[in-house]
């Protein structure tokens, strides 16, 4: 949150203090009026995992975001949710928004056209066996796919505007450091589950935030709150 917002929410709740001793109607608009302040100086967002699911991280990082009861979308890969179907259940179960990360983990852009859209479709098809009907929105391994496919995926398509660099830093207080530094309202963070320091950074970076009034929702709720109407084929990188 920055300067401005955090001034704004003290305010908000000087005005609430100050109305508390009131009469019931004075109290009751005072509520509205600190819910609407709240809702306008609220940051919203999104915290993503690629790669996974790992059977050796992914358990402990859904347990601690039960803990702080806070959701994340999970982009998996085709060929690890075959092995770890109960975890990406686990997931959908949660709250969290799962994702296709292809079925393959191929550079999209590389490949044939066909042969691109044949293991996207193969990923989303295993998440529909595996979690039900339903929109799996995409995200492209590392962040890569040619025009030509992407006008052909029948979901929305989500890259990210803070990079973590977690896969290369392996570094807690690092990672740490750069998602304080650069999350502000309406940004997607990118991040992977197959680390442990990962896993750490993740689940310290959302409680340093939500103490400063930070809400962690999944991409889909993030956009949902943002008015903004995703699109098939489109491929956004943060909801502002
Ligand atoms: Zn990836």
């Amino acid at each position: 949150m920055n300067g401005d917002g955090m001034k704004r929410r003290i305010v908000a709740l000087i005005f609430a203090a100050l109305f508390l001793t009131g009469c019931g109607a004075e109290q009751e608009q005072t509520a509205k009026r600190t819910e609407i302040i709240e809702t306008e100086t609220t940051h919203y967002v999104a915290l993503t995992f690629d790669d996974g699911p790992s059977d050796k991280y992914t358990e402990r990082l859904l347990d601690g975001l039960k803990d702080r009861g806070v959701h994340a979308t999970f982009f998996v890969i085709g060929n690890l949710v075959e092995c770890n179907e109960e975890l990406v259940q686990r997931m959908a179960a949660e709250g969290h928004q799962v994702g296709n990360h292809s079925y393959d983990h191929a550079q999209l852009n590389r490949i044939q056209t066909a042969q691109a859209l044949e293991d996207l479709q193969r990923c989303d098809d295993l998440l529909c066996r595996v979690l039900g009907q339903g929109t799996y929105w995409v995200r492209p391994p590392y962040g890569l796919i040619s025009d030509v496919e992407l006008s052909d995926v029948s979901a929305p398509l989500v890259c990210w505007s803070v990079d973590t660099r977690d896969w290369e830093l392996k570094n807690v207080d690092q990672v740490l450091d750069i998602i304080l530094r650069e999350t502000g309202d309406g940004d997607i963070i990118l991040m992977h589950d197959q680390y442990k320091t990962s896993v750490e950074a993740a689940l310290r970076a959302v409680d340093r935030l939500t103490a400063q009034g930070v809400r962690f929702v999944t991409v889909e709720e993030l956009f949902a709150i943002k008015a903004i109407e995703p699109e098939c084929g489109a491929l956004y990188r943060q909801a502002k």
